[in-house]
């Protein structure tokens, strides 16, 4: 791959698995951007601020030392060089990211962080996958290929609760669906960047696809 493949959408439409095997089999680097937002969020809950507090927010963010590698088969997330990969996934996290991605500092600070990275990616392996909410749109406005998944809200529920499940974390379809709705209507809503397919954006519905359909999908998309 040459150039940056970005990839958003809102949660469970697969993106993260099928981005980091579409880089994987591409050769590419792969950014989980929702890690570093994440990684943030955890920072502001282990200093006991408040996520809607958007300057003690910003504050935190400054200070966190986080770090966001790019292999797609093993993708680090770090603050002051201690890796939170698990951390991040937690219901605390998941409840609290929105607040904190909204605060318009924060989004500043992690864009040109992912900005260097991308370069840093792009000269050392010629080729990205980013995943996200804002890639196509404020990210990497001239990407090679933007793709915006979407799925539906049940099937992104139960994909979401799988995971949970898998990864020994009880979850009822019905919350994850409550959870998922509650925070796309935050994601699309939000002052600053919110989510929306960039205008050139294909849009690839991934409701009755899984993992190998919408990495064939993908695939298809960039050799086209
Ligand atoms: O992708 P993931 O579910 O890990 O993202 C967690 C949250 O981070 C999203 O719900 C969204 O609020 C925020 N996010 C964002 N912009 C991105 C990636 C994630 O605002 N590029």
């Amino acid at each position: 791959l040459r150039g940056v493949v970005a990839l958003d959408g809102p949660s469970g439409t697969g993106k993260s698995s099928a981005a980091r095997r579409l880089a994987a089999s591409l050769g590419a680097r792969y950014l989980d951007t929702g890690a570093m937002y994440r990684a943030v969020t955890l920072a502001v809950l282990r200093a006991g601020v408040d996520p809607t507090d958007a300057e003690g927010v910003a504050a935190v963010a400054r200070a966190a030392g986080l770090a966001q590698g790019d292999d797609p088969e093993h993708s680090t997330t770090t603050l002051a060089g201690v890796d939170v990969g698990a951390d991040i996934r937690g219901p605390e996290v998941t409840c609290a990211v929105s607040p904190v991605s909204a605060v318009p500092s924060v989004r500043e600070l992690l864009v040109a962080h992912q900005r260097a990275i991308i370069a840093a990616a792009l000269e050392q392996a010629g080729g990205i996958v980013v995943e996200g909410r804002d890639i196509g749109t404020v990210v990497v406005p001239d990407a090679a290929l933007k793709v915006y998944l979407t799925a539906d809200a049940e099937a992104r529920a139960q994909r979401r609760a799988k995971q949970d499940s898998d990864s020994g974390r009880a979850a009822t379809v019905d919350a994850t669906l409550a959870d998922v709705r509650r925070r796309d209507a935050y994601d699309s809503t939000r002052a600053v960047s919110p989510l929306r397919p960039a205008e050139d954006a294909v849009e690839l519905d991934t409701t009755s696809l899984d993992l190998a359909g919408t990495l064939a999908a993908l695939l298809e998309l960039v050799e086209r």
